[in-house]
C-alpha cells in the first residue's frame, strides 16, 4: 500500500525517502536518523506550546478514558461545555455562538454557509456573493478554494468553484494604501447589494506568501464593510492562539467580526478540531419553525470529547506559561536577527517582516511554490538540524511558543548561512 503525501509531487520521492520521526518535544522533533532539528514552522502552523506538551498530552490521556466520540446532534458532553466556558472568557461578548467541524478548510466552508444561508433567511437573497482577496489561502476544499486566490494550488479544480468578486491587491497592501482603499470603497458602493460577507485573513496573509498588511487599513476596510451591509468573517485558522502576538488577531484591530474561523492552534495543534464562531444576530435568523430553515452542516467528528479536552488544557497553558510574554520576545528575536541579515545579504533581501512569533524574509529571487530552491533550501536547512518550507521566495519562521530568543536567533543564522550560497 503506498502513501499519498498532502502538496508533494510524488514523484521525486521513492517510498522509503520520507524522514521517519521518532518523537517530538518542545521545539523539536526527533529523527529516526538521530538528528533533532527545531521545528521552524510549528509542524504547519498547528503546535503552539511546544510538541507534546504534558498538560495536554494528559488532558488527552484522561479524557480517553471516559468518552471517546460521541453523536452531538442529541447530545452534549462536559469537554464541549468547558470549551465554550472557557473560550467566552477570551472572545468578545458578542461572539457567543460556536459551531464545531474538524479543520480550517471546513471552519470556513461553515462561515459561508451561514453567510449566505443568513441573507436568504432575513430576506435578502440577492446578497449571494463572497468577497475575497488575490492572495488569499482559505484551504482546499471546494468553497475554501474559491474564496482564496486563484493559484497554482486550485488552478485544476477551476470547473468546481463558485464566483466571488475580487479585491486586487498589489504585492504589499500599503504601498499606495489611499488609492487601494478608494478603490475597496468603490468597489463596495457599486456591489454591496450583491455582497454577503467579506472574508479575509487578518494582519497576515499566510501561505500567499505570509503578507503582512498594518492594522489601520484593516481597521478602515471593516467600518467600510458596516457602512454597507457586509458581513465580515475572519479566518484566523493560522492568526488565531497567539501568532501574531495577541491571542487573536481581531484584537490588534479592536473590531469584532460577523464570523470567527478556528483550528490549527485551538488544541495545541495536537488533535483535529475546528470552530466557526459566530454572533447572536445570525444565530437567530436560523431559528425558526420550519425545519429548512436549520444550518445543513455537521460533521462525523463533531466536539469530539478528546480534542475538546486538548483545547481547553491548551487555553489554560497561556495564562499558566504566561505565553503573550513569551511571543513578545520571539518577536524582538525576530526583528534583531532579520535586522543585521538585511545588511549581510545585501541585494538578496527584498524585504523582511515580523509580526509576532513570525519572522519573514523575502528574497530578491525567481522562484515559485514546489519549485527547486524551495526544496534545496529545504534540504540545506535540515541538514543543519532546522526545519523550515519555503513558501517560493519567501522564507519565514514561525516556531513554538516553547522557542526561545537565542534559539529564533540560532535559527536565523543557519538560514543566512544557507541563503548565501544563493548569492
Ligand atoms: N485558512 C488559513 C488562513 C490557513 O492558513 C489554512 C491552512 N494553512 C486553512 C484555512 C486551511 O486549514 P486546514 O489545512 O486545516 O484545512
Amino acid at each position: 500500500m503506498k502513501i499519498w503525501r498532502p502538496y508533494t509531487q510524488m514523484f521525486n520521492h521513492k517510498p522509503d525517502s520520507f524522514l521517519e520521526i521518532e518523537s517530538a518535544k518542545g521545539s523539536y522533533i526527533n529523527l529516526k536518523n538521530g538528528k533533532k532539528c527545531l521545528d521552524g514552522i510549528s509542524s504547519w502552523w498547528l503546535i503552539t506550546h511546544g510538541h507534546c506538551h504534558p498538560q495536554i498530552v494528559e488532558a488527552i490521556q484522561k479524557q480517553s478514558e471516559k468518552i471517546d466520540q460521541i453523536i452531538f446532534a442529541n447530545f452534549s458532553h462536559s469537554p464541549s461545555e468547558e470549551l465554550a466556558e472557557e473560550l467566552a472568557k477570551i472572545l468578545p461578548k458578542k461572539l457567543d455562538t460556536l459551531f464545531f467541524s474538524d479543520n480550517g478548510s471546513t471552519a470556513v466552508e461553515v462561515s459561508i454557509k451561514m453567510a449566505l444561508q443568513y441573507w436568504q433567511q432575513v430576506g435578502n437573497p440577492e446578497k449571494n456573493r463572497i468577497l475575497a482577496f488575490d492572495s488569499a489561502y482559505h484551504g482546499d476544499t471546494c468553497g475554501a478554494m474559491s474564496v482564496s486566490g486563484k493559484s497554482h494550488f486550485n488552478k485544476p479544480y477551476e470547473k468546481l468553484q463558485f464566483n466571488v468578486c475580487r479585491i486586487k491587491q498589489g504585492h504589499y497592501l500599503h504601498e499606495d494604501e489611499e488609492t487601494w482603499l478608494s478603490d475597496f470603497k468603490k468597489q463596495l458602493e457599486k456591489n454591496h447589494d450583491k455582497i454577503a460577507a467579506i472574508i479575509i485573513e487578518p494582519l497576515i496573509q499566510g501561505a500567499g506568501g505570509m503578507i503582512i498588511w498594518p492594522p489601520k487599513i484593516l481597521k478602515k476596510l471593516v467600518s467600510l464593510c458596516k457602512i454597507h451591509n457586509v458581513l465580515v468573517i475572519f479566518d484566523e485558522v493560522m492568526t488565531g492562539f497567539g501568532r501574531t502576538g495577541s491571542m487573536f488577531a481581531f484584537e490588534q484591530v479592536n473590531y469584532t467580526p460577523d464570523f470567527l474561523c478556528l483550528s490549527k492552534g485551538l488544541t495545541g495543534g495536537m488533535l483535529p478540531m475546528a470552530l466557526t464562531v459566530t454572533t447572536n444576530k445570525i444565530y437567530k435568523a436560523f431559528l425558526s419553525k420550519d425545519p429548512y430553515k436549520m444550518l445543513f452542516h455537521g460533521h462525523s467528528f463533531t466536539a469530539n470529547p478528546i480534542a475538546c479536552s486538548a483545547a481547553v488544557a491548551n487555553l489554560k497553558v497561556y495564562k499558566e506559561e504566561n505565553t503573550l510574554l513569551n511571543i513578545k520576545h520571539m518577536e524582538i528575536a525576530h526583528t534583531n536577527s532579520l535586522r543585521q541579515l538585511k545588511t549581510n545579504l545585501g541585494n538578496l533581501v527584498k524585504d523582511v517582516r515580523v509580526l509576532g512569533s513570525i519572522g519573514v524574509l523575502e528574497l530578491n529571487l525567481e522562484t515559485q511554490y514546489g519549485g527547486n530552491f524551495s526544496k534545496t533550501f529545504f534540504e540545506a536547512c535540515l541538514s543543519l538540524d532546522l526545519l523550515v518550507r519555503p513558501l517560493g521566495n519567501v522564507v519565514y519562521l514561525m516556531p513554538p511558543f516553547s522557542t526561545t530568543s537565542s534559539e529564533i536567533e540560532m535559527a536565523w543564522n543557519k538560514i543566512a548561512k544557507v541563503c548565501k550560497k544563493f548569492q
